[in-house]
């Protein structure tokens, strides 16, 4: 291995080899360290293996779909949007398609597909990548990047972009190495926690596994914070496991459960599952009333059957303090009252998010005041920027965390190959 180049990219996931890919198309001599034996290992599990590479949908919507500082890459999104990406990996030989909710996904439905694609793009292009290489710090000298140091050796250039990813699924290499490596260097890094994360539950009728399994299609979730006050409210697919809830509506109250307990240390948190958004509590309630007169002879649990799934109902029923068995002619105004008001606002008692190491992606990171957003450059180390999810930056689940890495990527290569050709020895 030579031991002097233009720019140097530390981490081969979707963000180093986007990074590294645009900086060696300017022309820059460009070295790739990964420290797996292989280029993207997370990506290759992305989207159950099958990558959701992006959303089909416009940069404002991108922007709300990544609740941690959106607006930071709103200029990123601009200079490699969706449709780019797309362009970008058709123009590998890898088309794309659409699925439900704007997810898209390579046609062939395969990670590795798209990981090989970028691998051989990256050779053509000349990109120097050297695997099993543990990037351990990086070098400074009077204010600006000299090189990186791998292994106890030092291997010089003008620009380095840090990529090492976050803390999340640390199998796959994301052992949060960027964080030290930038820390040394006085980069603050924000308080980090699990985002786009399923939630536990401490209710018995979850906990003793009664609606094990049991899947709801577009819920709504409400979050109350300790004075009752609303502090989330997302609308999403779920499914209840022996823990909590999963599923990509609790995905994305996963975050404000995670921030909510390390601002406040709060053991628990009251939540609201709305079964019906889309319809009001007084259709709820004329929907009912229709059950207490059609169906009066039928029981409870088998009238309910008709409104929500069955193992549901004997949850309501319970909720509501009345038999499952009783005959719906003998249930009370008040009664109904109640299940009405549960189907609208289901209990739930969040006690937390399940750990970081399952987490989809990571919150909190390098702070971004300290990277200016048209570059992803250090606003401390010139010719040092950083790239995808080591940034304090998280998103939603959908395809925008991946986009956040490829338009992060694809500025800081651009950026790093501009200062590295045009600084003088
Ligand atoms: C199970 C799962 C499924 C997901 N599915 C999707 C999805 O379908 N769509 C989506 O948008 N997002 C998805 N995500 C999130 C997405 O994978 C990440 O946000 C994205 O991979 C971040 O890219 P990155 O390049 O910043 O970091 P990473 O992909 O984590 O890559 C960082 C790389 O840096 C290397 N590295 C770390 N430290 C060093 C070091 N010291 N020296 C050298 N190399 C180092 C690591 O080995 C790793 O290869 C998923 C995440 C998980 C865990």
């Amino acid at each position: 291995m030579e031991n002097s180049y233009d720019v140097i990219v530390v981490g081969g996931g979707p963000a180093g080899m986007l990074a590294a890919s645009v900086a060696a198309a300017k022309g820059a001599k460009t070295l790739l360290l990964e420290k797996n034996e292989r280029l993207g290992k997370k990506m290759l599990i992305t989207g159950g293996g099958r990558c959701n590479l992006t959303n089909d949908t416009d940069i404002e919507q991108m922007v709300a779909n990544i609740p941690g500082n959106g607006k930071f890459v709103f200029g990123s999104l601009y200079r490699f949007s969706g449709q780019d990406l797309r362009d970008y990996f058709n123009k590998l030989g890898i088309k794309t398609k659409v699925e439900n909710q704007g997810k898209v996904f390579p046609r062939s439905n395969s990670a590795a597909q798209v990981v090989e694609a970028l691998e051989k793009h990256l050779l053509k292009l000349g990109v120097r990548i050297k695997y099993q290489a543990k990037v351990d710090a990086l070098i400074e000298g009077w204010g600006c990047c000299r090189g990186v140091v791998v292994g106890g050796k030092e291997l010089k250039s003008k620009a380095a972009v840090i990529a090492t990813g976050g803390l999340s699924y640390p199998k796959t290499g994301s052992t949060g190495d960027g964080y030290k490596i930038a820390g040394k260097l006085g980069h603050t890094v924000t308080k980090l926690f699990p985002s786009a994360v399923s939630v536990t539950c401490s209710d018995p009728w979850i906990r003793e596994r009664d609606v094990q399994g049991l899947s709801l299609p577009s819920v709504k979730i409400t979050l109350y914070n300790g004075k009752g006050k609303i502090m989330a409210c997302e609308m999403g697919d779920i499914i209840f496991t022996h823990w909590g809830i999963s599923g990509p509506g609790a995905l994305r109250v996963g975050r404000y459960v995670s921030i909510e307990k390390q601002k406040t240390g709060i053991e628990s948190i009251r939540g609201e599952i709305d079964l019906y958004p889309s319809t009001n509590q007084e259709e709820i309630a004329r929907r009912l009333g229709q059950i207490a007169l059609e169906e009066n002879k039928k029981i409870l649990k088998t009238a309910l059957a008709t409104v929500v799934p069955e193992r549901l109902a004997l949850v309501l029923a319970e909720l509501a303090g009345v038999s499952p068995q009783v005959t719906v002619g003998a249930i009370q105004k008040e009664t109904w009252r109640r299940l009405a008001l549960l189907l609208k606002g289901l209990p739930v008692n969040i006690e937390g998010t399940r750990s970081i190491d399952e987490a989809t992606v990571t919150g909190g990171g390098i702070a971004v005041k300290e990277v200016d957003p048209r570059s992803m450059e250090s606003k401390l180390i010139k010719g040092l920027f950083f790239a995808g999810e080591i940034l304090d930056i998280d998103a939603h689940t959908g395809g925008f965390n991946m986009q956040v890495a490829f338009s992060t990527g694809y500025v800081a290569g651009e950026a790093a190959a501009k200062h590295a050709l045009e600084s003088i020895d």
